[in-house]
C-alpha cells in the first residue's frame, strides 16, 4: 500500500539541451514517469516516481538530475 504526498519542489529534471532522446529513462523507469516528446525526454508522471534513482544512473549524457524528496513527501509506503 502506498500514497503520494505532493512535493512543492521539482526533484527530477531533464536538461532538454543535453538529452539525446535515447529512451533509456523511459525503458528503465518502473514508475513510467518519463515520456519522449519530439525526441526529448520529459517528466510526464512525477507522481508515479518510486524514488529509486535509476533514471539518473541510466542516462548516458547526465541529462537527468534526481534528488530524494524531503522526508514526509513523495511516495510513502505502508507496511503490514
Ligand atoms: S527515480 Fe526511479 S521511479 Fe523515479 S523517475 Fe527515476 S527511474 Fe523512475
Ligand atoms: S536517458 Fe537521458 S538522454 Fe536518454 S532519453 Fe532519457 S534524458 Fe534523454
Amino acid at each position: 500500500m502506498s500514497i503520494w504526498i505532493p512535493i512543492p519542489n521539482k526533484f527530477i529534471s531533464v536538461d532538454q539541451d543535453t538529452c539525446i532522446g535515447c529512451g533509456n529513462c523511459v525503458t528503465i523507469c518502473g514508475g513510467e514517469v518519463f515520456a519522449l516528446e519530439q525526441e526529448k525526454a520529459v517528466v510526464a508522471h512525477i507522481e508515479q516516481c518510486l524514488e529509486c534513482g535509476n533514471c539518473e544512473i541510466a542516462c548516458p549524457v547526465d541529462a537527468i538530475k534526481f534528488c530524494v524528496p524531503k522526508g514526509g513527501t513523495g511516495i510513502v509506503y505502508e507496511c503490514g
